[in-house]
Protein backbone atom coordinates (compact mmCIF):
# COMPACT_ATOMS: atom_id res chain seq x y z
CA UNK A 1 0.00 0.00 0.00
CA UNK A 2 1.23 3.68 -0.68
CA UNK A 3 0.02 6.14 1.23
CA UNK A 4 0.64 9.44 -0.28
CA UNK A 5 -1.54 11.52 -1.20
CA UNK A 6 -1.47 13.19 -4.21
CA UNK A 7 -3.79 16.15 -4.81
CA UNK A 8 -5.39 14.64 -7.74
CA UNK A 9 -5.05 11.43 -10.16
CA UNK A 10 -5.47 11.04 -13.47
CA UNK A 11 -6.11 7.69 -15.06
CA UNK A 12 -5.33 7.90 -18.78
CA UNK A 13 -2.38 9.62 -20.70
CA UNK A 14 -4.44 11.04 -23.90
CA UNK A 15 -4.71 14.66 -24.62
CA UNK A 16 -7.64 15.26 -22.51
CA UNK A 17 -6.32 13.68 -19.05
CA UNK A 18 -2.80 14.84 -19.91
CA UNK A 19 -4.07 18.57 -20.32
CA UNK A 20 -5.32 18.43 -17.04
CA UNK A 21 -2.09 17.12 -16.03
CA UNK A 22 -0.15 19.99 -17.37
CA UNK A 23 -2.51 22.54 -16.12
CA UNK A 24 -3.06 21.31 -12.68
CA UNK A 25 0.25 20.24 -12.07
CA UNK A 26 1.17 24.10 -13.22
CA UNK A 27 -0.70 25.54 -10.26
CA UNK A 28 0.62 23.41 -7.77
CA UNK A 29 -1.06 20.64 -7.25
CA UNK A 30 0.95 17.12 -6.83
CA UNK A 31 -0.54 15.05 -9.65
CA UNK A 32 -0.27 11.59 -9.99
CA UNK A 33 -0.92 10.26 -13.50
CA UNK A 34 -1.87 6.44 -14.57
CA UNK A 35 -1.37 4.75 -18.04
CA UNK A 36 -1.98 1.16 -18.94
CA UNK A 37 0.41 1.57 -22.06
CA UNK A 38 4.00 0.92 -21.81
CA UNK A 39 4.31 4.12 -23.82
CA UNK A 40 2.57 7.45 -23.90
CA UNK A 41 0.66 7.71 -27.72
CA UNK A 42 1.99 4.10 -28.42
CA UNK A 43 -0.07 2.13 -31.07
CA UNK A 44 -2.94 5.37 -31.01
CA UNK A 45 -5.77 4.90 -33.57
CA UNK A 46 -6.44 7.95 -35.38
CA UNK A 47 -5.96 9.73 -38.40
CA UNK A 48 -4.54 13.03 -36.11
CA UNK A 49 -6.25 15.68 -38.01
CA UNK A 50 -6.53 18.73 -35.86
CA UNK A 51 -8.13 21.86 -36.60
CA UNK A 52 -5.80 25.66 -36.61
CA UNK A 53 -8.42 26.54 -33.25
CA UNK A 54 -6.32 24.10 -31.48
CA UNK A 55 -3.34 25.28 -32.20
CA UNK A 56 -4.06 28.74 -31.75
CA UNK A 57 -5.90 28.34 -28.44
CA UNK A 58 -3.34 25.67 -26.58
CA UNK A 59 0.18 24.65 -25.75
CA UNK A 60 0.38 21.98 -28.35
CA UNK A 61 3.15 20.88 -30.44
CA UNK A 62 3.56 22.58 -33.91
CA UNK A 63 6.57 19.90 -33.87
CA UNK A 64 4.10 16.96 -34.28
CA UNK A 65 2.80 18.79 -37.40
CA UNK A 66 3.32 16.41 -40.70
CA UNK A 67 1.27 18.78 -43.16
CA UNK A 68 -1.41 21.49 -43.47
CA UNK A 69 -4.91 20.63 -45.28
CA UNK A 70 -6.32 22.92 -47.55
CA UNK A 71 -7.82 21.06 -50.41
CA UNK A 72 -10.49 18.47 -50.10
CA UNK A 73 -11.50 15.87 -52.64
CA UNK A 74 -15.16 14.81 -52.24
CA UNK A 75 -16.32 11.27 -53.35
CA UNK A 76 -19.73 10.82 -54.16
CA UNK A 77 -21.34 6.88 -53.68
CA UNK A 78 -21.61 7.05 -57.80
CA UNK A 79 -18.46 8.10 -58.13
CA UNK A 80 -18.28 11.79 -58.85
CA UNK A 81 -15.43 13.80 -57.43
CA UNK A 82 -15.97 17.65 -56.24
CA UNK A 83 -12.48 19.21 -55.32
CA UNK A 84 -12.48 22.44 -52.45
CA UNK A 85 -9.91 24.72 -51.98
CA UNK A 86 -10.45 26.33 -48.82
CA UNK A 87 -9.20 29.69 -48.73
CA UNK A 88 -6.21 28.78 -46.09
CA UNK A 89 -5.00 26.00 -44.11
CA UNK A 90 -7.83 25.21 -42.34
CA UNK A 91 -6.63 21.65 -40.35
CA UNK A 92 -3.53 19.90 -39.76
CA UNK A 93 -2.42 16.26 -39.76
CA UNK A 94 0.01 15.34 -36.68
CA UNK A 95 1.70 12.19 -35.09
CA UNK A 96 -0.82 11.32 -32.40
CA UNK A 97 2.86 10.07 -30.69
CA UNK A 98 4.80 12.73 -30.88
CA UNK A 99 1.16 15.29 -29.90
CA UNK A 100 0.21 13.43 -26.90
CA UNK A 101 3.87 13.48 -25.72
CA UNK A 102 4.58 17.19 -25.66
CA UNK A 103 1.49 17.51 -23.64
CA UNK A 104 3.41 14.63 -21.32
CA UNK A 105 6.49 16.55 -20.98
CA UNK A 106 5.28 19.63 -19.88
CA UNK A 107 3.00 18.06 -17.17
CA UNK A 108 6.37 16.30 -16.07
CA UNK A 109 7.75 19.93 -16.25
CA UNK A 110 5.19 20.92 -13.91
CA UNK A 111 6.06 18.42 -11.07
CA UNK A 112 3.50 15.48 -12.76
CA UNK A 113 4.34 11.83 -12.05
CA UNK A 114 3.28 9.26 -14.68
CA UNK A 115 3.33 5.53 -13.80
CA UNK A 116 2.86 3.96 -17.23
CA UNK A 117 1.86 0.18 -17.27
CA UNK A 118 -0.59 0.51 -14.91
CA UNK A 119 -4.05 -0.17 -15.48
CA UNK A 120 -6.93 0.78 -13.12
CA UNK A 121 -8.98 -2.03 -12.15
CA UNK A 122 -10.90 -0.90 -8.88
CA UNK A 123 -12.04 2.49 -7.79
CA UNK A 124 -13.07 3.75 -4.51
CA UNK A 125 -14.71 7.15 -3.58
CA UNK A 126 -14.19 7.65 0.43
CA UNK A 127 -15.10 10.73 2.61
CA UNK A 128 -11.76 12.44 2.30
CA UNK A 129 -9.83 10.45 -0.75
CA UNK A 130 -10.42 8.42 -3.76
CA UNK A 131 -8.72 5.19 -4.09
CA UNK A 132 -7.37 3.98 -7.14
CA UNK A 133 -6.21 -0.30 -7.23
CA UNK A 134 -3.69 -0.48 -10.24
CA UNK A 135 -2.44 -3.95 -11.99
CA UNK A 136 1.07 -3.58 -12.78
CA UNK A 137 1.79 -5.42 -16.03
CA UNK A 138 4.36 -7.66 -14.09
CA UNK A 139 0.97 -8.84 -12.21
CA UNK A 140 1.67 -6.79 -9.04
CA UNK A 141 -1.46 -4.51 -6.94
CA UNK A 142 -0.49 -1.18 -6.07
CA UNK A 143 -3.10 0.99 -4.73
CA UNK A 144 -3.12 5.19 -4.57
CA UNK A 145 -5.20 7.75 -3.36
CA UNK A 146 -5.77 11.37 -4.12
CA UNK A 147 -8.08 13.88 -3.58
CA UNK A 148 -9.50 14.28 -6.58
CA UNK A 149 -9.46 11.58 -9.50
CA UNK A 150 -9.76 12.58 -13.28
CA UNK A 151 -11.28 9.55 -15.20
CA UNK A 152 -9.71 10.26 -18.59
CA UNK A 153 -10.24 6.73 -20.19
CA UNK A 154 -10.91 7.38 -23.62
CA UNK A 155 -13.07 4.59 -24.80
CA UNK A 156 -12.88 2.28 -22.05
CA UNK A 157 -16.06 2.61 -19.54
CA UNK A 158 -15.31 0.26 -17.20
CA UNK A 159 -14.18 2.64 -14.15
CA UNK A 160 -18.03 5.17 -15.67
CA UNK A 161 -19.66 2.24 -14.44
CA UNK A 162 -17.98 1.08 -11.07
CA UNK A 163 -18.36 4.87 -9.92
CA UNK A 164 -22.02 4.90 -11.27
CA UNK A 165 -20.78 7.55 -13.91
CA UNK A 166 -22.81 7.76 -17.57
CA UNK A 167 -21.37 6.63 -20.46
CA UNK A 168 -22.24 7.15 -24.64
CA UNK A 169 -25.27 4.93 -25.39
CA UNK A 170 -24.41 5.00 -29.33
CA UNK A 171 -21.30 4.24 -31.03
CA UNK A 172 -20.30 4.22 -34.61
CA UNK A 173 -17.43 1.77 -35.48
CA UNK A 174 -14.04 2.98 -37.20
CA UNK A 175 -11.39 1.28 -38.58
CA UNK A 176 -8.14 2.31 -40.34
CA UNK A 177 -4.40 1.28 -41.89
CA UNK A 178 -1.53 3.00 -43.16
CA UNK A 179 -2.00 2.01 -47.16
CA UNK A 180 0.12 3.10 -50.60
CA UNK A 181 -1.73 6.14 -51.70
CA UNK A 182 -1.77 8.02 -55.14
CA UNK A 183 -2.23 11.66 -54.21
CA UNK A 184 -0.68 13.40 -51.45
CA UNK A 185 -1.99 16.19 -52.50
CA UNK A 186 -6.06 16.02 -51.42
CA UNK A 187 -7.44 14.86 -48.32
CA UNK A 188 -10.27 12.16 -49.89
CA UNK A 189 -13.78 11.94 -48.26
CA UNK A 190 -15.44 8.76 -48.95
CA UNK A 191 -19.33 8.81 -49.14
CA UNK A 192 -21.94 6.22 -50.07
CA UNK A 193 -24.05 3.51 -48.02
CA UNK A 194 -21.58 0.45 -49.25
CA UNK A 195 -18.30 2.07 -47.84
CA UNK A 196 -19.70 4.08 -44.52
CA UNK A 197 -23.34 4.10 -43.84
CA UNK A 198 -24.14 7.13 -41.95
CA UNK A 199 -20.48 7.72 -42.04
CA UNK A 200 -17.53 8.31 -44.16
CA UNK A 201 -14.51 6.79 -45.37
CA UNK A 202 -10.78 9.48 -45.74
CA UNK A 203 -7.64 8.90 -47.23
CA UNK A 204 -5.49 11.47 -45.60
CA UNK A 205 -1.86 12.02 -47.00
CA UNK A 206 1.19 11.24 -44.64
CA UNK A 207 4.06 11.58 -47.34
CA UNK A 208 5.72 9.55 -49.21
CA UNK A 209 2.84 8.23 -50.97
CA UNK A 210 1.72 7.09 -47.80
CA UNK A 211 -1.71 7.90 -45.89
CA UNK A 212 -4.12 6.84 -43.24
CA UNK A 213 -7.39 5.39 -44.64
CA UNK A 214 -10.14 4.39 -42.90
CA UNK A 215 -13.96 4.97 -42.31
CA UNK A 216 -16.44 5.43 -39.32
CA UNK A 217 -19.82 3.88 -40.11
CA UNK A 218 -22.84 2.64 -38.26
CA UNK A 219 -22.56 -0.67 -40.29
CA UNK A 220 -19.71 -3.70 -40.75
CA UNK A 221 -16.34 -1.18 -41.07
CA UNK A 222 -14.75 -4.14 -42.47
CA UNK A 223 -17.17 -5.00 -45.15
CA UNK A 224 -16.77 -0.87 -45.70
CA UNK A 225 -12.95 -1.15 -45.72
CA UNK A 226 -13.36 -3.79 -48.96
CA UNK A 227 -15.06 -1.44 -50.81
CA UNK A 228 -12.31 0.77 -50.37
CA UNK A 229 -9.57 -0.97 -51.37
CA UNK A 230 -11.16 -2.60 -54.30
CA UNK A 231 -12.02 1.20 -55.58
CA UNK A 232 -9.14 3.56 -54.48
CA UNK A 233 -5.92 1.36 -52.69
CA UNK A 234 -2.90 0.30 -55.13
CA UNK A 235 -2.80 -2.72 -51.76
CA UNK A 236 -5.32 -5.54 -52.23
CA UNK A 237 -5.07 -6.63 -48.89
CA UNK A 238 -6.11 -5.21 -45.59
CA UNK A 239 -4.25 -6.76 -42.80
CA UNK A 240 -3.18 -4.58 -40.21
CA UNK A 241 -6.97 -3.02 -39.93
CA UNK A 242 -7.23 -1.32 -36.92
CA UNK A 243 -10.39 -1.27 -35.37
CA UNK A 244 -12.06 1.22 -32.94
CA UNK A 245 -15.49 2.18 -31.67
CA UNK A 246 -16.22 6.18 -31.13
CA UNK A 247 -18.16 7.56 -28.91
CA UNK A 248 -21.92 9.14 -30.33
CA UNK A 249 -24.03 11.60 -28.23
CA UNK A 250 -23.99 13.45 -25.22
CA UNK A 251 -23.42 11.44 -21.70
CA UNK A 252 -25.43 12.40 -18.62
CA UNK A 253 -23.31 12.00 -15.56
CA UNK A 254 -19.73 13.32 -15.74
CA UNK A 255 -19.31 14.13 -12.37
CA UNK A 256 -19.76 12.96 -8.82
CA UNK A 257 -18.04 13.83 -5.64
CA UNK A 258 -14.45 13.96 -6.04
CA UNK A 259 -14.35 12.66 -9.39
CA UNK A 260 -14.91 14.16 -12.98
CA UNK A 261 -14.66 12.38 -16.56
CA UNK A 262 -13.12 14.44 -19.33
CA UNK A 263 -12.58 13.81 -22.89
CA UNK A 264 -13.74 10.55 -24.72
CA UNK A 265 -14.91 9.25 -21.33
CA UNK A 266 -17.35 11.94 -21.17
CA UNK A 267 -18.02 11.59 -24.36
CA UNK A 268 -16.75 14.90 -25.77
CA UNK A 269 -16.43 14.09 -28.98
CA UNK A 270 -17.73 15.75 -32.64
CA UNK A 271 -20.93 13.24 -33.86
CA UNK A 272 -20.24 14.24 -37.40
CA UNK A 273 -16.41 13.64 -37.69
CA UNK A 274 -15.56 11.78 -34.41
CA UNK A 275 -12.88 14.13 -33.72
CA UNK A 276 -12.38 13.94 -30.23
CA UNK A 277 -9.12 15.87 -29.29
CA UNK A 278 -10.28 19.63 -29.68
CA UNK A 279 -13.02 18.98 -27.04
CA UNK A 280 -11.09 16.86 -25.36
CA UNK A 281 -8.55 19.66 -24.45
CA UNK A 282 -11.92 22.06 -24.07
CA UNK A 283 -13.42 20.04 -21.75
CA UNK A 284 -10.02 19.22 -19.65
CA UNK A 285 -9.92 23.18 -19.10
CA UNK A 286 -13.26 23.34 -17.48
CA UNK A 287 -12.20 20.43 -15.83
CA UNK A 288 -9.20 22.03 -14.47
CA UNK A 289 -10.78 25.31 -13.49
CA UNK A 290 -13.80 23.58 -11.43
CA UNK A 291 -10.79 21.79 -9.63
CA UNK A 292 -8.78 24.56 -8.69
CA UNK A 293 -11.62 26.12 -7.51
CA UNK A 294 -13.12 22.77 -5.09
CA UNK A 295 -9.02 23.09 -3.86
CA UNK A 296 -9.76 26.80 -3.04
CA UNK A 297 -12.50 26.18 -1.52
CA UNK A 298 -11.58 22.90 0.00
CA UNK A 299 -15.13 21.55 -1.14
CA UNK A 300 -15.05 18.06 -3.50
CA UNK A 301 -18.51 17.82 -3.37
CA UNK A 302 -21.06 16.33 -5.95
CA UNK A 303 -22.55 20.35 -6.11
CA UNK A 304 -19.26 22.06 -6.43
CA UNK A 305 -18.12 19.15 -9.17
CA UNK A 306 -21.71 20.29 -11.00
CA UNK A 307 -20.55 22.87 -12.18
CA UNK A 308 -18.13 21.35 -14.52
CA UNK A 309 -20.68 19.57 -16.44
CA UNK A 310 -22.68 22.86 -16.72
CA UNK A 311 -20.05 24.62 -18.29
CA UNK A 312 -18.96 21.94 -20.37
CA UNK A 313 -22.30 21.21 -21.61
CA UNK A 314 -23.28 24.51 -21.97
CA UNK A 315 -20.02 25.00 -25.10
CA UNK A 316 -20.21 21.87 -26.95
CA UNK A 317 -23.76 20.25 -25.69
CA UNK A 318 -25.69 21.60 -28.41
CA UNK A 319 -22.63 20.44 -31.13
CA UNK A 320 -22.59 17.21 -30.18
CA UNK A 321 -26.49 17.13 -30.64
CA UNK A 322 -26.43 18.87 -33.75
CA UNK A 323 -24.03 16.67 -35.36
CA UNK A 324 -25.94 13.89 -34.22
CA UNK A 325 -29.13 14.91 -35.74
CA UNK A 326 -27.21 15.91 -38.99
CA UNK A 327 -25.07 12.90 -39.36
CA UNK A 328 -28.48 10.72 -39.09
CA UNK A 329 -30.18 12.38 -41.58
CA UNK A 330 -27.06 11.60 -44.08
CA UNK A 331 -27.32 8.46 -43.00
CA UNK A 332 -30.81 7.67 -44.10
CA UNK A 333 -29.91 8.79 -47.43
CA UNK A 334 -29.93 6.86 -49.97
CA UNK A 335 -27.05 6.88 -52.82
CA UNK A 336 -28.74 8.41 -55.13
CA UNK A 337 -30.31 10.78 -52.95
CA UNK A 338 -26.63 11.88 -52.25
CA UNK A 339 -25.28 11.67 -55.42
CA UNK A 340 -28.05 14.30 -55.92
CA UNK A 341 -27.18 16.49 -53.27
CA UNK A 342 -23.23 16.40 -55.00
CA UNK A 343 -24.88 17.79 -58.02
CA UNK A 344 -26.45 20.61 -55.93
CA UNK A 345 -23.37 21.61 -54.34
CA UNK A 346 -21.55 21.96 -57.66
CA UNK A 347 -23.93 24.15 -59.31
CA UNK A 348 -25.66 26.37 -56.74
CA UNK A 349 -22.81 29.03 -55.35
CA UNK A 350 -22.81 26.08 -52.27
CA UNK A 351 -18.73 26.48 -52.21
CA UNK A 352 -19.04 30.47 -51.46
CA UNK A 353 -20.84 29.17 -48.69
CA UNK A 354 -18.64 26.75 -47.61
CA UNK A 355 -15.84 28.84 -47.50
CA UNK A 356 -18.09 31.76 -45.65
CA UNK A 357 -19.27 30.22 -42.90
CA UNK A 358 -17.98 26.22 -42.47
CA UNK A 359 -15.75 26.11 -39.44
CA UNK A 360 -13.57 22.98 -38.54
CA UNK A 361 -14.50 22.45 -35.06
CA UNK A 362 -17.75 24.44 -34.75
CA UNK A 363 -19.78 22.51 -37.21
CA UNK A 364 -23.45 22.77 -35.47
CA UNK A 365 -24.82 26.61 -36.98
CA UNK A 366 -22.84 25.74 -40.49
CA UNK A 367 -24.34 22.30 -40.94
CA UNK A 368 -28.50 23.40 -40.18
CA UNK A 369 -27.54 26.40 -42.93
CA UNK A 370 -26.62 23.57 -44.87
CA UNK A 371 -28.99 21.12 -44.30
CA UNK A 372 -31.85 23.87 -44.67
CA UNK A 373 -29.96 24.62 -48.28
CA UNK A 374 -30.04 21.54 -49.40
CA UNK A 375 -33.53 20.42 -48.21
CA UNK A 376 -34.76 23.40 -50.13
CA UNK A 377 -33.30 22.30 -53.55
CA UNK A 378 -34.16 18.88 -53.00
CA UNK A 379 -38.06 19.54 -52.73
CA UNK A 380 -37.65 21.73 -55.37
CA UNK A 381 -35.98 18.16 -57.69
CA UNK A 382 -39.25 16.57 -56.04
C1 LIG B 1 -10.02 5.65 -36.63
C2 LIG B 1 -10.09 6.89 -35.77
C3 LIG B 1 -9.66 8.10 -36.29
C4 LIG B 1 -9.72 9.26 -35.50
N1 LIG B 1 -9.27 10.44 -36.03
C5 LIG B 1 -9.34 11.56 -35.29
C6 LIG B 1 -8.86 12.80 -35.83
O1 LIG B 1 -8.41 12.87 -36.97
N2 LIG B 1 -8.94 13.91 -35.05
C7 LIG B 1 -9.45 13.87 -33.78
O2 LIG B 1 -9.52 14.92 -33.12
N3 LIG B 1 -9.89 12.71 -33.25
C8 LIG B 1 -9.84 11.56 -33.97
N4 LIG B 1 -10.27 10.39 -33.43
C9 LIG B 1 -10.78 10.38 -32.04
C10 LIG B 1 -9.65 10.57 -31.06
O3 LIG B 1 -8.64 9.64 -31.30
C11 LIG B 1 -10.17 10.43 -29.64
O4 LIG B 1 -11.36 11.18 -29.49
C12 LIG B 1 -9.14 10.96 -28.64
O5 LIG B 1 -7.98 10.19 -28.65
C13 LIG B 1 -9.75 10.95 -27.24
O6 LIG B 1 -8.79 11.46 -26.35
P1 LIG B 1 -8.85 11.10 -24.80
O7 LIG B 1 -7.73 11.79 -24.16
O8 LIG B 1 -10.22 11.34 -24.31
O9 LIG B 1 -8.66 9.51 -24.75
P2 LIG B 1 -7.53 8.58 -25.39
O10 LIG B 1 -6.66 9.31 -26.32
O11 LIG B 1 -8.26 7.38 -25.91
O12 LIG B 1 -6.65 8.16 -24.13
C14 LIG B 1 -7.18 7.34 -23.12
C15 LIG B 1 -6.02 6.64 -22.44
O13 LIG B 1 -6.51 6.00 -21.27
C16 LIG B 1 -5.83 4.77 -21.09
N5 LIG B 1 -6.67 3.92 -20.26
C17 LIG B 1 -7.92 3.47 -20.51
N6 LIG B 1 -8.39 2.74 -19.47
C18 LIG B 1 -7.41 2.73 -18.54
C19 LIG B 1 -7.30 2.16 -17.25
N7 LIG B 1 -8.31 1.45 -16.71
N8 LIG B 1 -6.15 2.32 -16.56
C20 LIG B 1 -5.13 3.04 -17.08
N9 LIG B 1 -5.18 3.62 -18.30
C21 LIG B 1 -6.31 3.48 -19.02
C22 LIG B 1 -5.68 4.25 -22.52
O14 LIG B 1 -4.60 3.33 -22.61
C23 LIG B 1 -5.39 5.55 -23.29
O15 LIG B 1 -4.02 5.80 -23.41
C24 LIG B 1 -10.22 9.20 -34.18
C25 LIG B 1 -10.67 7.98 -33.65
C26 LIG B 1 -10.60 6.83 -34.44
C27 LIG B 1 -11.08 5.53 -33.86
Amino acid sequence: MNHKMYDVIVVGAGPAGLNAARLLAGKGLEVLIIEAKEEVGKGVICTGIIGRETFEKFDVSHESIIQSIQKVKLISPLGTSIFYNHPFPFAYIVDREEFDNYLLELAMKNGAEIKLKHRVINVSVEKDWVEIGCKHTEGELRTYRGKVLILATGIEYELNKKLGLGYPARFLKAAQKYSRCNSNEYVTLLLGNKIAKGGFGWIVPVGNDMARVGLMTEGNPKIGFKHIIEKYLQEEEYKDLQLKPIAQGVVSKTFRERVLAVGEAAGQVKTTTGGGVYFGLLCSEIASTTILEAFKDGNFSKKKFSTYEKQWKSKIAGEIRTGYIVRNFCGRLSDHQMERVFNIIQSDGFFDYIAKNADFDWHGKFLLGFLKKISYFLNLLH
